[in-house]
């Protein structure tokens, strides 16, 4: 008889799941919240880093974003790069911790990689929005117990929280490309460049959300990863027009760490992270489909080859 009612409370449990699945993709807010590694970059072609700084912090405040997050790379404080990390912060926007040098830590040693850490704590905490909130270069957490959970540990005694991302794409190779072809003089449609960049951050935005919505069984905050790069100087509007079209609600950043999300500690080694949404999707044994086909270099190449050359 106690079989019968466990038998029967699992099934009443797995429609209910099922129902809520079924409903939740329609009826569930869809929250995001901006962050931008790697700043202030230097310039890098297109625009100098003072340009580019002036034109994101436009196209936020013209957007009525009022809060995202720079992490930055303390090495490149120079004093205009104070300047523009100056000009985030001033404008409400947080200030975070991604080392000094942009280390990997599957090539660096637990000390080396603490000692970084610690350089980017001391020069960021004169901007009035610092947080000590911790980004992982390459999203790499360690490639051995003993470096990933060494770093955790740092964190928590230095009151850091792991700044993780839920969304995970290759804005960073986008840039790279777009920066290739001005440099080789090729005529770049800027139009062309604008679809390509917010076609492919949407599809990975979308692919991420649904794989929250079947992993945790509910709508999560979301933290978006972007780099602070021309591109995104370019179209970040583009980006939360779209966003808002498709009914994204875009949140603070502070508001996204307060999703549960924050606590999750995956008890695997992750030599490559794919996001915390994919840690969670590979803890509950999905092996592929981690990262999306837009973080592809050779699928990225050939669509900006035919969609922006137009070749
Ligand atoms: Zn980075």
């Amino acid at each position: 008889m106690k079989l019968f009612f466990a038998i029967l409370a699992c099934f009443s449990l797995g429609l209910l799941a099922k129902e809520q699945l079924a409903v939740q993709p329609q009826t569930a807010p869809k929250r995001i919240a901006i962050s931008f590694d790697d700043a202030p970059t230097p310039s890098s072609g297109y625009f100098s880093g003072e340009e580019r700084t002036s034109l994101l912090l436009e196209s936020l405040a013209k957007a009525g974003i009022q809060q995202t997050a720079f992490f930055a790379v303390s090495q490149h404080i120079t004093p205009k790069g104070h300047q523009r990390l100056l000009a985030y912060s001033k404008a409400g926007h947080i200030i975070a911790n991604h080392t000094h040098s942009h280390p990997d830590l599957n090539s660096t040693s637990l000390a080396d990689f603490i000692a970084g850490i610690e350089q980017a704590d001391s020069a960021l905490q004169q901007y009035p929005t610092f947080r000590r909130w911790f980004r992982f270069p390459y999203l790499r957490e360690g490639d051995t117990l003993e470096k990933r959970d060494g770093v955790r540990q740092y964190l928590a005694e230095n009151h850091y929280i792991n700044a993780y991302i839920t969304l995970n794409n290759y804005d960073w190779y986008l840039n790279q490309l777009f920066q290739q072809a001005i440099q080789a003089g090729e005529a770049v449609e800027l139009a062309a460049m604008r679809n390509f960049y917010v076609d492919t951050l949407m599809a990975s935005i979308h692919y991420y959300h649904e794989l929250a919505l079947q992993y945790l069984n509910r709508s999560p905050q979301h933290v978006l990863l972007l780099h602070e790069n021309d591109l995104a100087a370019l179209f970040i509007g583009d980006l939360i027009a779209e966003l808002r079209l498709q009914g994204w609600e875009i949140i603070p950043m502070e508001q996204a760490y307060q999703d549960p999300l924050l606590s999750y500690q995956s008890s695997r080694l992750f030599t490559f992270n794919p996001g915390r949404i994919g840690e969670i999707a590979a803890d509950q044994g999905q092996r592929k489909g981690l990262w999306h086909s837009t973080l592809n270099e050779a699928y990225l190449k050939a669509r900006f080859s035919s969609e922006v050359l137009q070749r």
